[in-house]
């Protein structure tokens, strides 16, 4: 059995040894005489692997005590929705700084229950860079600020958070959470699906602030409602009891590789050399702007897209998995997630260099 280079943009590659591991209790966790596919969310068991997953969680990123920790289901999708209904009213506004489609589908969410301004949008340009500082046309009398921290799609990043004053700011942090520290005391609210760089799919961690719970109307759907999830500490209903035992898996992984600053100069190193790579010649030719690219998604073309063809088939014929851009954009994106080891990167820049020598 061999494993290949995963460079899929999530579902994505996880540790071989959180692998491992689940595979060795996957018959029955020690102690317990049952895999955690079959325990009940009620057990002591379980209620041990949440809390551990939610302290890990609180230690590695430092989610100080004013902030909750949810593991929710429904995706960072539902998210776009959740978020508009607790917390923008009808006559409200919120602040929307698009950067990508992931942008656009939260925006698309919030317009059916309130009003939206576009901060700021680089559409026009093919979402290609991260807008300054000076291009945000931030409503002071906004609900709250929400922007997308990395373009999975577009594969851009922002280097840091936008400055929006005191206004609530909302990260959909779903495609570079846990990829380099974060100071979550600037967020109001913070969320992402855990299958990008946090675990399997199936469960999403939402971090919000206790203090800002309190502008929550009345009468919405149980469900849809972030307190009902504080209050039950997210055991309200059947929790994906199995997805969050991986992230514990995965963030007890972090921990020993170090730690975010640990794992964000791996991530450094793996997206220098690719990119480096990448403008080593003009065969290859990054898409985003040099100073706002993703060091989670790498998005490249070549000269014309009949050779991205051949590229992307040799690629596979050769052991690359999930090369291919977005369906939306075609070209080549490789995710280079914390999971993803430095080899199959090497690997990955000694072929692109042969293929380039074969096809200039
Ligand atoms: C993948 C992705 C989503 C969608 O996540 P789901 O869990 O499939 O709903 C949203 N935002 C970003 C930035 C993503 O990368």
């Amino acid at each position: 059995m061999k494993r290949c280079h995963n460079f899929n943009a999530g579902p994505a590659v996880l540790p071989v040894p959180v692998l491992e591991r689940i595979r060795e209790e996957m018959l029955c966790l020690p102690g317990v005489g049952m895999s955690v596919l079959e325990i009940s969310h009620r057990s002591k068991t379980f209620e041990t692997i949440l809390s551990e997953t939610e302290n890990r969680l609180r230690r590695l990123l430092n989610v100080p005590e004013t902030h909750h920790i949810l593991f929710l289901q429904g995706g960072a999708s539902l998210q776009f929705s959740m978020v508009p209904l607790n917390f923008l009213t009808r006559d409200g506004v919120a602040d929307y700084i698009v950067t990508g489609s992931w942008s656009e589908k939260a925006v698309e969410e919030a317009r059916k229950i309130g009003r939206v301004n576009i901060a700021a949008t680089t559409k026009e340009e093919n979402y290609a860079r991260i807008p300054n500082q000076s291009e945000l046309r931030l409503d002071p009398q906004a609900a709250y600020v929400h922007f997308t921290s990395n373009n999975t799609i577009f594969g851009t990043q922002w280097p840091t958070e936008p400055e929006v004053g005191t206004t609530p700011l909302v990260c959909d942090a779903s495609s570079d959470f846990l990829s380099r520290p974060l100071d979550v005391s600037k967020y109001a609210l913070l969320y992402a699906g855990a299958q990008k760089n946090a675990g399997p799919a199936g469960v999403t961690i939402v971090i919000v602030r206790e203090d800002w719970l309190e502008r929550i109307p009345g009468g919405l759907p149980t469900m849809l409602d972030y307190r009902t999830h504080v209050k039950h500490r997210s055991l309200y209903n059947t929790p994906p009891v199995f997805a969050i035992y991986v992230v514990g898996l995965v963030l007890e992984y972090l921990e020993a590789q170090g730690g975010l600053a640990a794992v964000a100069a791996a991530s450094a190193e793996k997206a220098g050399k690719l990119y480096a790579a990448i403008d080593s010649g003009s065969f290859y030719r990054g898409t985003a702007e040099r100073n706002s690219r993703s060091l989670m998604n790498v998005c490249f073309r070549l000269p014309n897209p009949d050779l991205e063809a051949v590229f992307l088939r040799e690629a596979a014929a050769n052991g690359f998995e999930g090369l291919p851009g977005h369906r939306s954009v075609g070209g080549i994106r490789a995710s280079l997630y914390n999971a993803l080891p430095m080899e199959s990167v090497l690997a990955l820049i000694d072929f692109m260099r042969d293929f380039a020598r074969r096809h200039a």
